[in-house]
């Protein structure tokens, strides 16, 4: 990176600001001059996730995560730092000029033509007569007008090259339109990938297209086909209707999943707007910790099928393991949050969610209802069941709670369920690395990050004089960009996240209150650094002494001495 690229990134980086940013993906409150929240990186009940206004950092004081925003942006949303780069331009209105080597982003030209395929759907949707299956289809569901524009509804028509030749008739390379999954390839010929389709424009947390969702119309198979994997499209990661419900989410502080598009419009339609859906996969980590971002109240509505079921199996561990405790509610046999709520409206949802099970009590009721009976056999093969979900609890409190009940429902002494937990056999094998311990370069280096200005005064250290290779690095970045003219230490960032989460730490690390000034900082530092290297000094002379005895150059090992002695002296004076 170099040039106008690089000082386009310093520029936005001045201008962006972190707590904006984060606070789009994390409840954050302020805490004296900082701001926490949950950790979108680890499972934790109490924030330790602190993002500092002033400094432009965050750091996790749970797992260490940190860095700035670009280091956030890459983290959260698992992009490369030019992505995210990117990202943050597009948010401020920075015009970023081409990286060297930096195809303009094919992610961005994928978006592009996500962008135009779904004007096109939507408005062939809107341009259909009303007899038309497509708009009788979604009369006949109950789908407003309003809805089609909110969620930009569209419809792809029947025959195999309509979109291809709207992209071909723009200009635009048809091998782009095949990586953005919008079509397809075989031998010369090339086809729609959505076809006869009512379709469902998926959008990213900024509302940008970046894929969709396809249901057939009448008979055929399969019923549902989504974008596939793409660039832009990660289907573990991303959640229909997320965007639109945002606000709702916090505004709300609860949410609902729901498993199908159309369970969501109804929803919506029916005024309950804080609603995401699956998009016909199962819930993912990565799913739940974006849900745990808005709030930590959620209702899972799945169908009363076996499948709803395996779902609810599915995702218990993974609300468990981010400390999410979910309700789940089950509709009436044989109805879909769609008929549901077309039938009984707004009031009979609520009626329901206030009935809603704790996910840990409804699974026991299922599992309960699978094994039958109280025998002893039932009971084995209960706890066998959810043995894997209860070793899973983080928080042992919770833990307790949870094999607490389940004593309790199966009259079984709870000191018998820890012995089976313990028995699977847990291990916590923690192996932590050993590094080199460098008190002095820690407060060197957390000096420095915050107080740039005084770098001069320790530009003659050496990176060898650190004892860790974070710590050399971070000092090598640090003077680069002093001595490189026309950049601001300030501005310092990182592609490489573990050199930007250590910068955010050290920059954090700073208490603020009895914040000596840094003018007595520097000097004391300075002070360490010279009793440091006399010290060190010392030390290779004590060794040189003892080589030279037990080689014997007697002569030279007197030398030696004399020399140590002096040194000691001088700095005893
Ligand atoms: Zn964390």
């Amino acid at each position: 990176m170099a040039g106008q690229f690089s000082e386009a990134i310093q520029e936005l980086k001045l201008t962006a600001n972190i707590v904006d940013v984060i606070s789009e993906y994390v409840s954050l409150r302020r805490r004296g001059r900082n701001y926490v929240g949950l950790c979108p990186f680890h499972a934790e009940r109490t924030p330790s996730f602190t993002v500092s206004e002033e400094r432009q950092a965050f750091h996790c004081f749970g797992c260490g995560a940190g860095g700035d925003v670009f280091t956030f942006l890459m983290k959260f949303h698992n992009l490369s730092f030019m992505e995210a780069a990117r990202e943050l331009a597009r948010k401020y209105g920075f015009n970023l000029p081409e990286a060297p080597g930096d195809d303009q982003s094919r992610r961005e030209r994928i978006l592009a033509l996500n962008e135009r395929a779904a004007a096109y759907y939507h408005r062939f949707l809107k341009e259909l007569p009303p007899e038309a299956p497509a708009s009788s289809y979604l009369r006949k569901r109950g789908i407003k007008p309003e809805t089609i524009e909110r969620f930009r509804l569209g419809y792809a028509p029947d025959g195999w090259d309509n979109l291809v030749r709207v992209i071909q008739a723009a200009g635009v390379d048809l091998a782009l339109a095949k990586e953005a999954g919008l079509v397809s390839q075989k031998g010369e010929r090339w086809y729609d990938r959505f076809r006869g389709r009512i379709i469902f424009p998926i959008r990213d947390l900024s509302g940008r297209v970046v894929g969709f969702g396809g249901r057939i119309l009448g008979q055929g198979e399969p019923k549902y086909l989504n974008t596939p994997e793409t660039p832009v499209y990660h289907k573990g990661r991303l959640l229909y209707g997320l965007f639109e419900a945002r606000l709702a989410l916090r505004e709300e502080g609860a949410g609902l999943v729901v498993e199908g598009y159309l369970d969501l419009l109804s929803l919506s339609q029916a005024g309950i707007t804080n609603v995401v859906a699956t998009l016909g996969t199962a819930l993912t980590r990565e799913h739940v910790r974006l849900l745990k971002g808005y709030t930590k109240n959620w209702y899972l509505i799945f169908d009363a099928d076996p499948a709803g079921l395996k779902a609810i199996f599915r995702a218990a561990p993974l609300f468990l393991n981010e400390n999410l405790f979910p309700r789940v509610v089950l509709l009436p046999e044989g109805e879909d949050p769609d008929s549901f709520i077309r039938q009984r409206g707004q009031e009979g949802l609520l009626e329901l969610l206030d009935q809603a099970r704790p996910i840990f009590s409804f699974l026991i009721d299922q599992t309960l209802k699978t094994y039958g009976g109280r025998g002893p056999e039932a009971k084995v093969a209960v706890v066998e069941e959810l043995r894997p979900l209860l070793a899973s609890l983080i928080d042992p409190i919770k833990q307790d709670i949870c094999i607490e009940e389940l004593a309790e429902r199966l009259s079984v002494r709870k000191d018998h369920i820890y012995r089976a937990l313990e028995s699977s056999g847990r291990s916590s094998a923690s192996s932590s690395r050993q590094e080199g311990f460098d008190p002095f370069g820690e407060a060197l280096l957390a000096f420095l990050v915050n107080h740039p200005q005084y770098f001069p005064e320790f530009a003659d250290l050496s990176p060898e004089e650190f004892l860790r290779d974070e710590y050399r690095h971070l000092f090598e970045a640090i003077k680069q960009a002093y001595s490189s003219e026309g950049q601001f230490p300030e501005a310092l960032f990182f592609e490489d996240e573990k050199l930007s989460a250590l910068w955010a730490r050290l920059r954090l690390s700073l208490e603020e209150e009895d914040r000596p000034d840094p003018e007595v900082m520097a000097q004391e530092l300075r002070r360490s650094l010279d009793r440091l290297r006399k010290k060190q000094a010392l030390q290779r002379l004590l060794e040189e002494i003892r080589l030279a005895q037990k080689e014997g150059h007697q002569e030279l090992a007197l030398q030696l001495l004399k020399q140590y002695q002096g040194l000691c002296l001088q700095q005893a004076g």
